[in-house]
């Protein structure tokens, strides 16, 4: 999973580039953070049994390529 752990705080990650969400929440925020990302068009899937993460520029390049 691409959420990053530190000092009680979570941020998510995106798994196709270095891009990271600006904000940073409280593990009992999970689903603040989940509601967040996904109104800012980041889009989360499962892979291999793992969650991952897509920022909006990769969601765009990916559904480009599919196109
Ligand atoms: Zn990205």
């Amino acid at each position: 999973m691409s959420i990053v752990r530190h000092e009680g705080r979570m941020q998510v990650t995106c798994d196709s580039c270095p891009a990271t969400y600006r904000r940073t929440y409280k593990v009992e925020d999970f689903d603040v953070l989940i509601a967040d990302i996904t109104s800012e068009e980041w889009k989360k899937f499962k892979q291999e049994g793992q969650w991952r993460h897509r920022c909006p520029d990769c969601s765009k390049s990916v559904e480009r390529r599919l196109v």
